[in-house]
Formats: structure tokens, sequence, C-alpha cells
């Protein structure tokens, strides 16, 4: 329950709200309670008339016609009012939590995302955001008035005759805890068909996400098998969950039956002796039928609040992570510009430098060993060497994506672990292997950089990159959708629309990693003619897999296992007999071999 009281607290501007349902709820008890009063007052006025012991005049009748109607009018128009107040609460509650939700993923350290699934984590914050805003909407409309309604109940009920008070009274603990009995069991279920439903989540958004792959490699069915696997088990783990509830339900209801048997009897013989009206049996009668109703619905109550704690615990688990501070402060600045301030390094001094630097994944072994490399402003440097080497590691260590576990990366004389993420990021431009663009026009992608560039500034970016001809071609030009993740352009095609992005930033710093390793040659030139412009007056780190891409670059980093193995100019290298030279004489018996073959 504590968390349910976390979320209130978190949401704690929606007061006015909260106010205006508690108001509501006490107005319709009050409202409620009145119409079994007023019907008590017509039989009595009845039962005298038809005893003939007092004539009912016609005003009366009237009176209570009147006093009937306004009381149920007055119900139905605060019914309506409270619960117009939970629909609007809850979507702000809703607005609220997952948003913060949001904002604190985007904080997290990327190493988070290393090990959760895109799916996964979507499904988690709306089934909790769901069950927590499903019982705090129906706690506020339903069971805050029942509560109210249930006290004025057990009061009239002792004012009339005490033992009637007493048994209800008794009733309330004992149903609450005949039906918490079965809460903890209950819990162990509803978590392990969560934990499914996560899988499939998680899965079922990989699937979607590259459902070319799964196309291709036809295995469509594996992946419904696999779906429907987690799905089925949530359907054998419901059955267990709900045959145990229900059959917990009947002996509840059982119980509850022979004690409201009891408290009618009471209520019929002291009628029959003479102690109540008619009219206050009528009263008393539909006074048990009102509590009846909140007792009753205590095990749905409880139900709701299990999976809102349940909702909760995981909601809170995610906010509970320790957030990357400097994402934080990046989040909660108001600066709002990506625009590059100038450098303080001079030309030809060291703009980048790693010292003693070693690094490995959350709970694995070390990926890169004592790194010392020094990268001069305006120089453009290579890094080559076997897969899994390190490389991309340690672009991500400079981008600050990363803290390195031993010594320092430094970029423009600041160390990046307590560097303003802002600062950092707004000086490396960045063309990875995959565009990763995002669903939009192709000026939203490109202008992704600088949101708040003009037209003729992405147009210009897009001239430099070789995209504008391409672009120039489609029927909506620079506003044409390109799909989720730019699935409607072809792989060079996204790769230069990335390349006009990164000239739109400006950045001193350009990283481009393995940037055209995926294209065919023809892509490859044109991808490459724009990269060549991008590079121009800036710091360059390139990875590339085909040594052809970086002949131009000023010296060659090979890292092995995680370790630099050689550090000098192209000519060095290809002459030092190493890694480097090695690849080289690789990719030209390739070449010679294609040659023959054609
Ligand atoms: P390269 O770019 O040279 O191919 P990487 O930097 O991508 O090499 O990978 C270096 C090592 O780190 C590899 O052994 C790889 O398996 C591991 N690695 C890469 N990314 C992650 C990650 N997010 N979590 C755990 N290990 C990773």
């Amino acid at each position: 329950m504590k968390s349910i009281f976390r979320i209130m607290r978190a949401t704690h501007t929606l007061w006015p709200y909260y106010t205006g349902i508690i108001v509501c709820s006490i107005l319709m008890s009050v409202t409620s309670l009145a119409s079994p009063f007023i019907i008590k007052g017509a039989t009595d006025a009845v039962v005298n008339s038809v005893n003939g012991t007092e004539q009912t005049p016609m005003s009366v009748i009237v009176w209570f016609a009147v006093a009937y109607f306004a009381a149920q009018l007055f119900n139905t128009v605060i019914t309506n009012v409270g619960g117009f107040l939970g629909d609007v609460m809850s979507q702000k509650m809703r607005t609220i939590l997952s948003t913060r939700y949001f904002e604190k993923l985007l904080v997290l350290p990327q190493s988070y995302f290393d090990s959760e699934l895109t799916g996964t984590i979507i499904s988690r914050l709306n089934r909790s955001i769901t069950e927590v805003t499903n019982f705090v909407k129906m706690f506020s409309n339903t069971f805050f008035t029942m509560i109210i309604t249930t006290i004025a109940v057990i009061g009239i009920s002792g004012w009339y005759y005490w033992p009637l008070a007493l048994l209800l009274v008794i009733i309330f603990p004992t149903y609450l805890w005949l039906t918490s009995k079965t809460s903890e069991k209950w819990q162990v279920w509803e978590a392990e068909k969560n934990k499914n439903i996560d899988i499939a989540s998680g899965r079922f958004n990989e699937v979607i996400g590259q459902v070319r792959v799964v196309k291709s490699f036809g295995q469509e069915r594996r992946e419904l098998g696999l779906f429907k696997k987690h799905f089925n088990k949530t359907i054998g783990l419901t059955q267990a969950q709900s045959s145990f509830w229900h059959r917990m339900d009947v002996a509840r209801r059982g119980f509850l039956d022979l004690v409201f048997f009891g408290l009618y009897l009471m209520i019929f013989l002291r009628t029959l002796a003479g102690d109540f009206t008619i009219g206050d049996m009528v009263l008393l009668i539909q006074l048990m039928g009102m509590a009846v109703q909140p007792i009753s619905s205590l095990s749905w109550v409880v139900d709701t609040a299990q999976r809102a704690i349940a909702g909760s615990k995981d909601y809170f688990e995610v906010m509970e992570l320790a957030p990357d501070q400097r994402a934080l402060a990046l989040v909660a600045s108001t600066s709002g510009s990506q625009k590059s301030q100038p450098l303080k390094t001079l030309a030809g001094d060291d703009l980048i430098r790693f010292e003693n630097v070693a690094f490995g994944y959350e709970g694995e072994a070390n990926v890169l060993n004592d790194i010392n490399l020094s990268v001069k402003r305006g120089e453009k440097i290579a890094f080559v060497g076997e897969s899994g080497g390190g490389k991309s590691t340690l672009m991500a260590l400079l981008e600050g994506l990363y803290d390195p576990r031993d010594g320092k990366v430094v970029v423009d004389g600041d160390v990046i672990e307590s560097a303003d993420l802002e600062k950092l990021r707004s000086r490396i431009g960045m063309v990875f292997q995959d565009a990763s663009l995002f669903s939009g026009t192709i000026a939203e992608n490109i202008a992704y950089s600088r949101p708040e560039a003009t037209r003729e500034e992405i147009i210009r970016a897009a001239e430099k990159a070789n995209a504008h001809a391409f672009i120039e071609k489609f029927a909506d030009g620079y506003d044409s959708l390109i799909g989720e993740r730019g699935l409607k352009l072809s792989g060079g095609q996204k790769q230069r629309i990335a390349v006009a992005r990164a000239i739109l930033k400006d950045a001193p710093i350009l990283i481009l990693d393995e940037a055209t390793s995926a294209l065919d040659t023809k892509a490859e030139r044109a991808v490459q003619a724009g990269l060549d412009k991008l590079m121009v007056g800036r710091t360059s780190l390139i990875i590339a897999h085909r040594l052809s891409t970086i002949s131009a670059v000023d010296r060659i980093v090979t890292l092995k296992d995680g370790n630099i193995d050689e550090v000098g100019t192209p000519d060095e290298l290809a002459r030092s007999g190493g890694i480097y030279a090695e690849l080289l004489s690789l990719q030209d018996s390739g070449k010679k071999a294609d040659k023959k073959r054609l």
C-alpha cells in the first residue's frame, strides 16, 4: 500500500481533483442515504393510511415525490461530476507518471538499455501505469463513496439497534482478512504472468522492428510459436489464479450470506415485537442492502489494489534506478540549443586524450586495457582491427555513454566523467553504420541534429552530403515521409541523410563508425563523397572496415583484444608488417581474386 501512497505523493499537484472527488463522494453518500429515509417516511404514511390510524394529506405525498426526485437528481448530477473529475484526474495522473517514466529512461545510463529489451520496458510501463490509474480512478469514483456510506449505515443502524451495527463492524475486517488471505498466492501468480507477458512483448517488439529478417529466414512460425508459448503460459497461470480466487470467493460469499441472513432476521423479529415501525423496517432493510454492496465489492477492490501495488512496485523499481547525473543535468538544462561553442584547443594541439583508459561492460571483463592516445585538433585518425577489438567501445567512451573503469578521457581540456554532457555532445557529430533515422519527413531527419535549422540550411547540408538530387526526385521532396527507421529508403540514401544530419550539426569532432561498411561500391562512393566534405576542417575519428576508405587519414591506430597495437601513418603501418599490413594484403588478394573471377 506504501507504493500507492507514493504514487499519490508523486502526483500531489492533482490535489484540486482529489479534493473535488472527496467532496463529491461525501455528497453522493449523503444523497444516497436520503432516499431510504424518504421511502421510510412514505411507507409509514402509507401503512398509517391503510390501517386507518392517520389520513395522509395530498401535500405530504407531493412532498415525498419532490424530495425523492430532488435527492435522486442531485445524486445523479454529483455522481457524474465526480465521474468527470475522476476521468480527467486519472488521465492527468497517467500523463504525469508516463512523462516521469520517460524522463527517467532518458537519463538512465546506457548500460540499462544494454540489458533490457525495448518491448519489455514498454510493456512494463503500460501495465504499471494502467493498473495504478485504474485503482486510483476506482478508489475515487466508487470506493471512497462506499466507505463513507458504510460508516453512515453502521452509525444509523446502531442508533436503531446496536447489535446490527456491531455485526456490521465485525463483518468488514473479517471479510477483508479472508480476502487478503488469498492475496499472497495471487501476487506470485500475477508476477509470473507479468514476466511472461514482458518477455513476449520484448520479443514482439524486436520481431516487428526487424520483420524483414524474420521473413527472409522464414522464421514467422517459430516467432509465433515463441510468442504463443509465453502467452499460453499466462492462460494456465490465470486459470490457477482465478480458480483459487473464485473458490475463496464462494467461501467468502457464503459467510456473508449467513451473516446477512442473521441481520435481516433481527430486523424482522424486532419489527414483529413492535420495536420498529414498518417504515423503520423498510429503512433498515435498505441500509443493509447498501452495506452488502461495499462488502461484496471488497474482493474486487482488493484485486484492483493488488494489481496496482504490483504495478507501482514495477514503476518505482525503474524510478529508483540511479540516473546518469550528467544526463540529468542535460535534460534539466534550459539552454535549449545544441549549438557548439568554440573550442579552447588551438589547431595542432591535443583535442582528445585517452589516458590509461581501461573499460569493461557491467559485470564483464575489460574490453579495453590501458589505452593511451592523443588526437590533435584537425587530425584524421582511423581505427582498424578485428571485429570485437574494442573500436566502437572506445568511441562510446568518447561520447560519454560509459565511464572508464580506469584512467580518463579528456576532450578539449575537460575530463568527460565530470564534463557538461550538453557541451560535449554538441561537439561531436556522428555517422554510424546504421543510419538510425526516425519516422517523419526527410527534412525532420536531417534537422534532428539542429531542430531550429532553416529549410535553406537543411538543403545546403543535403547538397554537401550528396543527397539533394535523390531527395528532389521524391514526389514530396524534403517533406517525403520515410517510414519507420527510414524503411522506405535504400541503405545509401539513408546514409547520405545521416551525413547531411552530421553536416548540419557542424560539430568540430566527428566519429564515423563503419559509416559505409554496409553499402555496395556505388552507394559507398556516393556516401564517401559526402563524408569527405563533412570531414573538412574537423577532427575525425574513423572506424573503417574497408581500408580503401581510410587511405587519406593522418594516422592509423590498430586495436587488438582491447589494446592499442600500433599507431602510425598509413605508409608507416603498411611497411611495419603488423595488423594493418596484414589486412592490406588480405584486401589486395581479395581484389585480385575478384578480378580473376571477372
Ligand atoms: P569493435 O567495434 O572493434 O568491433 P566493440 O567495441 O563493438 O568492438 O566490442 C568490444 C567487445 O565488447 C566485444 O567483445 C563485444 O562483445 C563487447 N561489447 C560490445 N558492446 C557491448 C555491450 N553493450 N555490452 C556488453 N558487451 C559489449
